[in-house]
């Protein structure tokens, strides 16, 4: 008996499998028609709950079940009224390569194949779009959380020397302090945190009244931290902060990260692809002069998950964090084995899938203009539903709507009472899928237009849906 996972019948395989991808495809196309958002029933969830299948079931079975009980109660940010956290929509392409990618199943940890090839062309685009030496290195991860957990990695062992990687940090003997402003994303604490510097060690900075870092108060940190004897070794600047979308002023912590001598890193999750809008790109100006950057192509460029990205302007720097000799990873001359710095030598991941066929095929058949032009128009999107939330009277807005991102509350609702219970209700309606936020504490409505699908006409949906709510709770 045979002990191989091929199907036993590969034409009822192939049928099957056709069958599932033209589900999918009518999936996407039907988008609108269905809830933004529904909850899994005690039915779906419960048929998760079952006992290890001992014996298989035929293919069919197992794609009956992914439409019953798994297709209906996804997350539902495919839908152009999902507008909650930073969510991106997904491609078809990026499904379809997606596909493409497990069928070649190419472990990209190194090696000398093409799909290396295919991420080493990503990074060279990501240095075009942005303005970074073409010789940069980049590294496809998970997401910017780990991206930016891999960036404070390369900035400590700038810092502390190769040295560090093997005798730890207790025999240092130097408190390394890191500089975000108090907006920065928490991933940027957990990263000091998980890098073992300490979250303790990153100092908030205040922000102005777009919610951008204030220099000055940069300024006048590090010179304490100096006058303390500390050592102040990274400024991370966000392009695009994930609460409201503020831009630091990217340019001036270059500026200052070149007079003291720190690492300069840009948390570009969101914004970091906008530069392939030629009208957003001036926007993130300073960007290109950081030592690193994290990105994600799975929020605002819409690539499927998950697609973060680490890019490094010095490969030796980027290299002497990750690198290390092992006896079953040696490198040949020529053949398979051969092909200079390898993936795994840029990162904490050895096997790895190959993510950068999604992006790459995206790149290709959409093309970097209309993929800025559809970022771009995000931002007009963002500013429409901010517009027409102020002419209802009703709404007042939180924040800035420095990008793409409106964050609102209901006028009068000063607790922000009602916040809670609105978005509450319009998830479980399935009608449209904002989320929550706190502004001083107060809870508030966030709405991030990422989504390549949303039009105008769907914000004026999403505004009409609030109204009737409210109308409907005030008239009780
Ligand atoms: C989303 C986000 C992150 C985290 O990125 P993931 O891809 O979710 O890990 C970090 N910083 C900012 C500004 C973000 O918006």
């Amino acid at each position: 008996m045979a002990h191989d996972l091929d199907p036993k019948d590969w034409d009822a395989f192939a049928r099957d499998a056709h069958a599932a991808l033209d589900s999918m495809i009518e999936h996407l196309r039907h988008v609108r028609e269905r809830p933004a958002w529904q909850e899994p029933t005690e039915e779906a969830r419960a048929r998760f709950h079952t006992p290890m299948p001992r014996k298989g079931k035929p293919l069919q079975h197992a794609l009956d079940d992914f439409e019953r009980y798994i297709r209906p109660y996804s997350t539902g940010n495919v839908h152009p009224l999902f507008l909650g956290w930073v969510h991106g929509a997904g491609t078809p392409v990026g499904m379809v390569a997606e596909m493409l990618a497990a069928g070649l199943n190419a472990n990209c940890g190194g090696r000398d194949h093409i799909a290396i090839e295919v991420e080493r062309q990503i990074t060279r685009w990501m240095c075009e779009a942005i303005g970074f030496p073409q010789n940069a290195t980049g590294l496809f991860l998970t997401g910017s959380s780990i991206a930016n957990f891999v960036a404070v990695l390369i900035a400590r062992t700038k810092k502390l020397g190769q040295g560090s990687r093997h005798a730890g940090l207790c025999v240092q003997g130097e408190r390394l302090i890191a500089y975000a402003s108090r907006e920065a994303h928490q991933c940027i604490p957990r990263a000091l945190d998980m890098t073992g510097l300490g979250s303790d060690n990153l100092r908030l900075i205040d922000v102005d009244e777009n919610r951008a870092m204030n220099v000055d108060a940069l300024r006048l940190a590090i010179r304490k931290d100096r006058a303390a004897g500390n050592e102040p070794f990274m400024i991370v600047g966000s392009a695009g902060t994930v609460n409201t979308g503020a831009v630091d002023p990217l340019d001036a912590l270059a500026d200052v990260a070149q007079e003291e001598n720190i690492w300069f890193h840009v948390d570009g999750a969101i914004g970091a692809v906008a530069t392939l809008s030629s009208e957003l790109k001036p926007k993130f100006k300073g960007m290109e002069r950081a030592d690193t950057i994290a990105l994600d192509f799975h929020k605002w460029l819409n690539a499927p998950y998950d697609a973060g990205f680490i890019l490094a302007r010095d490969p030796a720097s980027h290299v002497a964090a990750f690198a290390r000799e092992a006896d079953y990873l040696v490198r040949a001359e020529r053949g398979l084995a051969a092909g200079g710095v390898w993936p795994n030598d840029l990162g904490p991941d050895l096997s790895r899938g190959f993510r950068a066929l999604k992006v790459w095929m995206q790149f290709e058949t959409c093309g970097a203009d209309a993929m800025g032009a559809m970022m771009a128009d995000r931002c007009v999107i963002a500013r429409y539903l901010a517009d027409r939330l102020e002419a209802t009277g009703k709404f007042a807005l939180k924040a800035p709507v420095s990008l793409n991102i409106v964050c609102f509350g209901v006028k009068d609702d000063v607790e922000g009472k009602i916040s809670g219970p609105l978005v509450e209700a319009l998830h479980l309606s399935g009608l449209a899928v904002p989320s929550l936020t706190r502004f001083d504490g107060v809870p508030s409505i966030r709405a991030a237009v990422v989504n390549h699908r949303a039009t105008r006409a769907d914000m004026d949906r999403f505004v009409e849906i609030m109204l009737e709510w409210l109308d409907k709770v005030t008239a009780h």
